[in-house]
């Protein structure tokens, strides 16, 4: 006996079924399972929608835990309608009730004009760029496919921009967009790792966007080169998943926070002091927000730009770092994040605290009788004000 006659016997103890009848009776919306036995490159090209995969040369070791109900009607393909008659005759000999093997199968199907879909895939020239992501169980092919087409938002391409924006365009966070209307100078440099020499008197937003282009050409760069303020902050933002925000002044700090309110989007604050830098999450109504934790007092010591004592050159990278893996939590929604709680790092004892964070019933952001007017935010003036400085 060949396989001619071997197929041929096969396909008399066997019921099939032609591609137009599985779309017409045969599918899913009328309780059928749909299972393909073909290999994992057949099924990434495509395959029906709803089907569940299990290839042949696994069908016998996996088809109890995959299908545990031999009651259910299932309809098998493969390409082409032989594999599928082997498998559907393997079933029906393990106990399953109700098996048909689809005519012609997936390629026929395809042929016909049937709908079919074609899973995502991180690209074959991306899977060793993100071999790391996709070895970890909570990020993997899934994760770093979402992390591809996520947006985050960096106010400020400075201290904390610089590290946060790095490493997020290294993780492959699809689009980065950086508000930053100054330009780079020679101060900037100890700290702002996203600028070089070359880049002094280049503003801000075009020398990161040249460093991000090297660090991961699949990112996009969206440039705001403008100072945020009531008139164009919602535009800016609301195209965003995740604000990470690193700005170097108050008011700003203030008016994202109310934006990101009224838009309900996470942001993700910090700040940096010399040897001391705090870190926070606050997610809209989930959380408190930055109001609810600084209503209206203005401690000179979280606006940076209100003291020349200047900060460690690695600081930010720290703070920043807690910033940008917040973000990618966010995305991913895994882990805890820092919502409700405020981390504080004391570079010098080499120390984190943490301190828990309450919602302000009476905040005037998020509270009961919260009334949000974006042109209302006031100029924090410094009692210690110095020209120019940036954090
Ligand atoms: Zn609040």
């Amino acid at each position: 006996m060949d396989f001619k006659d071997l197929l041929g016997e096969v396909k008399k103890q066997i019921r099939e079924v032609t591609v137009h009848e599985v779309q017409d009776k045969y599918n899913p919306e009328n309780g059928f399972t749909l299972l393909d036995v073909r290999e994992k490159d057949e099924w990434d090209q495509g395959h029906l929608t709803n089907a569940i995969f299990l290839p042949r040369g696994f069908l016998e070791v996996k088809a109890e835990k995959t299908l545990p109900d031999k009651n259910q009607p299932i309809v098998v393909y493969c390409a082409g309608g032989v594999r599928s008659a082997l498998a559907a005759k393997s079933l029906q000999e393990l106990g399953y009730k109700d098996v048909v093997s689809m005519i012609g199968g997936f390629n026929e199907w395809k042929n016909t004009g049937l709908p079919f879909i074609v899973p995502e895939k991180v690209g074959k020239d991306q899977m060793a760029r993100y071999s790391r992501h996709l070895r970890i169980p909570e990020v993997g092919e899934k994760g770093q496919l979402k992390l591809l087409k996520s947006k985050v938002l960096l106010v400020g391409a400075g201290g904390l921009g610089s590290p946060a924006g790095v490493y997020l365009a290294a993780s492959g966070v699809g689009t980065l967009g950086l508000v930053d209307h100054d330009v780079v100078d020679e101060s900037n440099l100890q700290r702002q790792i996203l600028h070089w020499t070359s880049s002094i008197g280049m503003p801000k937003v075009d020398s990161a966007r040249r460093t991000l282009f090297e660090v991961n050409p699949d990112v996009k760069v969206r440039s705001h080169h403008v100072r945020l303020d009531a008139g164009n902050i919602l535009d800016i933002m609301q195209d965003y998943d995740v604000i990470v925000s690193g700005s170097d002044n108050f008011t700003t700090a203030y008016l994202v926070n109310d934006a990101a309110v009224l838009l309900k989007k996470p942001v993700v604050y910090g700040s940096i002091f010399r040897f001391d830098g705090q870190a926070s999450t606050f997610i809209p109504y989930q959380g408190p927000c930055f109001r609810c934790l600084y209503a209206t007092a203005t401690p000179p010591e979280l606006a940076p730009s209100c003291d020349e004592a200047g900060v460690l050159g690695v600081l930010p990278g720290i703070i920043g770092l807690i910033q940008a893996t917040e973000a990618i939590k966010l995305l991913l929604n895994i882990g805890t994040t820092l919502s409700g709680r405020l981390l504080v790092f004391d570079a010098l004892e080499m120390s984190f605290r943490q301190f828990k964070l309450r919602r302000d019933p009476e905040c005037a952001t998020c509270g009961k009788n919260a009334h949000i007017d974006l042109e209302s935010v006031p100029e924090f003036v410094c009692a210690v004000q110095s020209a120019g400085a940036k954090g």
